[in-house]
């Protein structure tokens, strides 16, 4: 039965998803990144702005004040 769950199997399909995401972002070098209005949590509907790397999407860091403005300006 739990088999052949639907559910179970797009969970299934998530989760090895994730995996190979984490690999992605855990071996990537961050070349180049881009400051991004993110949403803070999956189930949240307020943003946040972080530094994204271009080839991964991992937030690998804050702007400071001078960035958020420019970033805010465009
Ligand atoms: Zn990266």
């Amino acid at each position: 039965m739990w088999k052949s769950n639907k559910v179970a199997g797009l969970f299934d399909k998530k989760h090895k998803i994730e995996k190979e995401i984490e690999k992605i972002q855990r071996s990537c070098k961050h070349p180049t990144k881009t400051i991004k209005s993110i949403r803070e949590r999956v189930d949240s509907s307020s943003t946040i702005i972080r530094w994204i790397c271009d080839e991964c999407l991992l937030p690998i860091g804050y702007p400071n004040k001078q960035e958020t403005d420019k970033f805010f300006r465009q």
